[in-house]
C-alpha cells in the first residue's frame, strides 16, 4: 500500500541539471513533496556493447553532482536501474503518487516509452506532466505557411528567428524552488559497476561556451587543429546546460554559432515529423543505391588506416577520445559513403557507438547530409576531396600529426583507393539509383 502523504515525482532524463529546468520548475512550483528520480533504462544500456562507455560514466558524474547539492538540502535523488515501466510500477506500490513531471523527448523510442509510463500512471490515478525544455522551438512551433514542416534549413532558420523575435526566452529558475523537494535520508547512488559498466577517463567538465571563442567562431570553426568550437555538444545531449542560456549568448555574440544551435533543432524537428529517417533515406530514391559494403574496407575506415591522413586522424581522434571535430566528421563521413561506397547507416551506427555527444537526430542528419540522401543535404555530386580538404583546413598537418605520429614514415599505409576513380564509381552508382529523379 502507498505511504499516506502523497508525493510528486520529477523524472530526470536528458536534462541532468537543477538550474533552469522547465519541468522541474513547474513540478517544484506546484508541489511541496517532490522526489527526484533517474532511471538507468536497461533497454538502452543493454544495447551498449562496450561496457567501458564514457556516456554512461558522464551520466553518473552528472547525477553525483546533482546528488551532492540535494543532500546538502536534506533531500536525495533516487536512482534506479531496470525497465521504466517496472520501476514506476514498484514506485506506485511504495508511494502514493499524485503527479509525475518530465521534459519532452522527441526520439521515436522515447515517445513510446513515455506513452507506456503515462498509461500506467493514469491507471493508478496519477497524472503525467511534460514540458518543452531541450529546444527553443519544438514539434509544430515552426511550420511553413501551409502548415507543413520545413525540410530546408534556411527558411526554417529565418522563421525560427522571426518567431524568437516575438517572444522573450526567459529561464525557468528551478534552482530557487528546491525547498519543495521531499526531505528524506540520502540514498546511495549506484556505482558504475552496479549498473554493469566500468570506469572511464570521462570528467564532468563545466559547460562553458567562452565568449572569446564564440566571437571568433566564424573564422576558426573549420580548423580542427584550433580549439575553435565550444564542445558544448555533450552538455546539450545530456542537458547539463540549458539551451535557453546558450541561445541567449549566441544571439548576442555570433550569428554563425547561433545557426549551429538552430541546425540542432532543425534535425530534431525532422526526426519528430519524419521518423522514417531512423532507418531509411529521407529521400526514398536514395534507398536504391547499390552500396559496395566491403567489410575489410569498413574496418580500415573504423581503425583509421585508410592511408588518407585527414580521414585517419579523425577516426583515431574518435576512437581515442569519443570526440571528432565537425569539419572532420564531414570529411570522414563523405569518405566512407562516397570514396568507399559504403552504406551511410554503417557509418552512422559506428559514430553512434563512439561519439560522446551521440544524438540520434544530429547524427542521422549529419550522415544523411553527407550521403546526399537527407533533407537539405549536400548535392550527391559534391564529393569531398580529402587532399583538397587537408590543404584548406589542415595545411600544416598540425591536426593530422597530433593523431598520427608516423604519418611521414614507410609504416603509414598507402591510400586504400584512388580518389578520382572512386569519385567516378560513386557518381555512376548514384546516377543509376536516381535515374528517374535527375
Ligand atoms: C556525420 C556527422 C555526425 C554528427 N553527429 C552528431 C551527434 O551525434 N551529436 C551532435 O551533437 N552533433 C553531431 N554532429 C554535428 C556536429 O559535428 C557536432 O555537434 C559538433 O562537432 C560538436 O562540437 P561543438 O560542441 O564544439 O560544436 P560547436 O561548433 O561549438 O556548435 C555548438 C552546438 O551547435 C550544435 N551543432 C553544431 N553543428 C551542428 C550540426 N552540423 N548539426 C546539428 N547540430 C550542430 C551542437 O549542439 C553543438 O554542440 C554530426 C555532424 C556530422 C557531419
Amino acid at each position: 500500500m502507498g505511504q499516506e502523504k502523497a508525493i510528486s515525482i520529477f523524472w530526470f532524463r536528458r536534462d541532468l541539471r537543477l538550474d533552469d529546468n522547465t519541468a522541474l520548475y513547474h513540478c517544484l512550483r506546484e508541489n511541496s513533496n517532490v522526489l527526484p528520480l533517474f532511471i538507468f533504462d536497461e533497454s538502452i544500456l543493454n544495447k551498449l556493447e562496450n561496457k567501458t562507455d564514457r556516456r554512461v560514466h558522464f551520466i553518473l558524474l552528472a547525477l553525483e553532482s546533482i546528488q551532492n547539492r540535494l543532500t546538502g538540502l536534506g533531500s536525495t535523488l533516487l536512482v534506479k536501474h531496470g525497465s521504466c515501466a517496472n520501476i514506476f510500477n514498484d514506485l506506485l506500490q511504495q508511494y502514493t503518487i499524485d503527479r509525475v513531471y518530465a521534459n519532452h523527448d522527441y526520439e521515436p523510442e522515447a515517445i513510446i516509452r513515455d506513452k507506456q509510463v503515462e498509461a500506467l500512471l493514469t491507471k493508478s490515478g496519477a497524472t503525467f506532466h511534460t514540458y518543452k525544455d531541450q529546444v527553443i522551438f519544438e514539434k509544430d512551433e515552426v511550420l511553413k505557411e501551409d502548415g507543413k514542416p520545413y525540410t530546408i534549413f534556411t527558411p526554417y532558420m529565418r522563421k525560427w528567428k522571426s518567431r524568437l523575435a516575438t517572444l522573450s526566452v526567459e529561464p525557468y529558475p528551478s534552482e530557487s524552488l528546491l525547498s519543495s523537494l521531499m526531505k528524506i535520508t540520502a540514498s546511495r547512488l549506484p556505482s558504475i559497476e552496479d549498473i554493469g559498466f566500468k570506469p572511464t577517463d570521462m570528467l564532468l567538465t563545466p559547460a562553458v561556451a567562452e565568449e572569446d571563442l564564440i566571437k571568433n567562431y566564424t573564422e576558426q570553426r573549420d580548423y580542427p587543429a584550433i580549439n575553435g568550437t565550444t564542445r558544448v555538444s555533450i552538455h546539450l545531449r545530456f542537458g547539463t546546460v540549458s539551451i535557453r542560456q546558450l541561445a541567449k549568448k549566441a544571439s548576442e555574440l555570433n550569428g554563425t554559432w547561433f545557426n549551429e544551435l538552430i541546425w540542432r533543432e532543425f534535425y530534431m524537428m525532422i526526426l519528430y515529423h519524419f521518423p522514417h529517417v531512423v532507418n531509411s533515406a529521407f529521400k526514398p530514391a536514395y534507398n536504391l543505391i547499390e552500396w559496395r559494403n566491403n567489410d575489410e574496407e569498413f574496418k580500415r575506415w573504423c581503425d583509421g588506416t585508410t592511408g588518407f591522413p585527414i580521414v585517419d586522424a579523425g577516426m583515431r581522434e574518435l576512437n581515442e577520445t569519443g570526440f571528432m571535430h565537425n569539419r572532420v566528421r564531414m570529411i570522414t563521413a563523405s569518405f566512407l559513403v562516397k570514396d568507399l561506397l559504403i552504406d551511410w547507416r554503417w557509418g552512422e551506427a559506428y559514430f553512434a557507438k563512439k561519439l560522446n555527444d551521440f544524438e540520434l537526430a544530429s547524427n542521422n542528419g549529419g550522415w544523411q547530409w553527407a550521403a546526399g540522401s537527407g533533407c537539405d543535404a549536400a548535392p550527391y555530386f559534391r564529393i569531398f576531396n580529402p587532399t583538397e580538404q587537408t590543404k584548406k583546413f589542415d595545411s600544416e598537418f598540425k591536426y593530422i600529426r597530433k593523431w598520427i605520429s608516423n604519418v611521414n614514415d614507410f609504416s603509414y599505409p598507402q591510400p586504400m583507393v584512388d580518389h578520382k576513380f572512386a569519385r567516378e564509381r560513386t557518381l555512376a552508382a548514384y546516377k543509376k539509383a536516381l535515374k528517374n529523379q535527375i
